[in-house]
């Protein structure tokens, strides 16, 4: 029997039903989970930064020890609850097991890493060119944060985003994506019961409409936005026009090169695990394999060995590489970009519209030997899609791999530490993996794109206390 969820607003730490507007089923089997989600309107989104606003002075009143002490409760809680809440992305998001136990774990490291930042966020103290005087600078809450987060990392990016503004004393509106939302009000559960301040978080559900409102409101101090290049323009232009502070990660069209002096075995490795894990619904996905010539028909082979041998599996199957793409919505979006592409005369070597899957199942699919100028050179296409491209040398890979708007990840697979290091410098991107596959990175470690994949200062690590706080320089005549 198909379970049906139907899910409630959270505003001031109370929940708010509303009639469901929105509906996700199981992308691998819709008989299985039916999910029902409100749409928050301006009115309740106005009351969700009403409270966060009063709760921003709770977080003061509390002290910078209550708030470390609430992320790690929150971070331990994930812990503890990591299988239940694995097996809820599976269903909602088609993400496999093992993946999705990975990131809620990655989830609960966010929050214990934020919660130790609470107690780091130091400022500095130092001599005016005023004698007398001194001068000491700080770092403030910015206040009220709206969040608006995608699906594809249903936990992790919501984290990476309430754990910081917490951190630094902010209290939170988030929009989480429609298509995730019962993986929303899990985390969202867990937050009210680590018993922090009522209305700290407060949680509006819906779609871009509501997305947009929260946008509009005038309580609303911040933007952070995670998502497509197309929402994050309009995000960006309505924030700035509304004066208000805006971050936004988007897309990218990644590229991996591949050298011929590489160990083709990690290489082969990296481009697999780049385009085709997570049914390549990664913002850091490989969705270009830019190969020296020299290698070029090994690489192609031995890239469609492993493609056959993939297992396209329901996400809780033992042994399920390449679950569904999340939605329905998304599989009809894949398909028409790939017929578009189809259209123009380039025919996949393997997968493509045609190929037949059940429910929101996607074929993995390889392009080989497309001209740059194609639409696989310069459109994100996040599914499980890739285009091999022949490059001459070293200079003509890096020229392909930069060819695009974009420059979010970008992979190079080598044994030349010349090599290396020249890609450092040449890379239009803004996370370099060498060896490594383009997709995959580190909780404590800055994450961001540069060019059209990012806007405003980085995510994560320590870099992110600058999205979240405001600098004060205070200059004191001591009393
Ligand atoms: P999306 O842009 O469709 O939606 C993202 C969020 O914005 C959702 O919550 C949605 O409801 C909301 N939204 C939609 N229209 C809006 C509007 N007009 N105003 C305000 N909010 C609006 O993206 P998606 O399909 O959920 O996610 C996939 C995209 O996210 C891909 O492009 C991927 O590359 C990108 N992504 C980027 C990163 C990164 O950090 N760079 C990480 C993950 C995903």
């Amino acid at each position: 029997m198909t379970e049906v969820l139907t899910l409630e607003h959270v505003v001031a730490g109370g929940a708010v039903a509303g009639p469901p507007a929105l509906t996700q089923t199981n992308p691998a089997d819709p008989d299985d989970l039916r999910v029902e989600v409100p749409e928050a309107d301006a009115r309740l989104i106005a009351n969700a930064a009403d409270a966060a606003r009063e709760a921003v002075g709770d977080l003061q009143t509390a002290g910078v020890e209550a708030r470390a002490d609430g992320l790690a409760r929150v971070g331990r809680m994930l812990m503890a609850d990591a299988d239940a809440l694995a097996e809820l992305i599976a269903r909602e998001t088609g993400k496999v097991l093992g993946d999705a136990r990975g990131e809620v774990v990655r989830a609960a490291r966010i929050f214990d890493f934020f919660a130790g930042e609470a107690l780091r966020n130091v400022g500095e103290r130092f001599a005016s060119t005023r004698p007398g005087v001194m001068v000491e600078v700080d770092y403030a809450p910015v206040g009220v944060v709206g969040l608006i987060t995608p699906w594809n990392f249903p936990i992790a990016i919501p984290a990476w985003k309430i754990a910081p503004a917490l951190s630094f004393g902010n209290a939170v509106v988030w929009k989480p994506s429609e298509v995730s939302s019962a993986t929303a009000a899990a985390l969202m559960a867990i937050i009210r019961r680590a018993v922090l301040p009522p209305g700290v978080v407060n949680m509006v559900l819906g779609g871009g409409a509501a997305g947009a409102a929260v946008i509009a409101c005038e309580g609303v101090d911040a933007i952070s936005f995670t998502g497509s290049e197309r929402t994050g323009a309009a995000v960006r232009r309505a924030a700035l026009e509304r004066g208000v502070r805006v971050q936004a990660e988007m897309g990218g069209v990644n590229g991996l090169i591949i050298l011929a002096d590489a160990d083709l075995d990690n290489a082969i490795d990296c481009a697999i695990n780049g385009a085709f894990f997570a049914a390549g619904q990664r913002c850091t996905a490989t969705s270009r394999i830019l190969v020296e010539a020299a290698v070029a028909d090994e690489v192609t082979e031995r890239l469609l060995q492993r493609m056959g041998v993939l297992v396209m599996a329901d996400p809780r199957a033992a042994g399920a590489q390449v679950g569904p793409l999340a939605s329905l919505r998304q599989k009809a979006t894949v398909t028409a970009q790939l017929q578009a592409i189809e259209a123009t005369g380039l025919r996949p070597v393997v997968g493509g519209s045609g190929v037949d899957a059940p429910n929101a199942f996607f074929k993995p699919t390889l392009f080989v030997d497309a001209p740059l100028s194609s639409p696989l050179s310069h459109e994100e296409i996040f599914g499980p899609v890739a285009a091999l491209f022949r490059v001459d040398d070293f200079d003509a890979a890096i020229a392909a791999l930069n060819v695009n708007r974009f420059g979010l990840s970008a992979g190079l697979c080598t044994t030349s530490l010349a090599r290396a290091e020249a890609f450092k410098l040449r890379a239009q991107a803004g996370m370099l993996m060498i060896n490594q596959p383009t997709a995959g990175v580190d909780y404590h470690a800055p994450f961001g794109g540069v060019a059209a994949s990012s806007y405003g200062p980085r995510e994560q690590g320590r870099q992110a206390r600058e999205f979240y706080t405001s600098v004060r320089t205070t200059y004191q005549l001591p009393l």
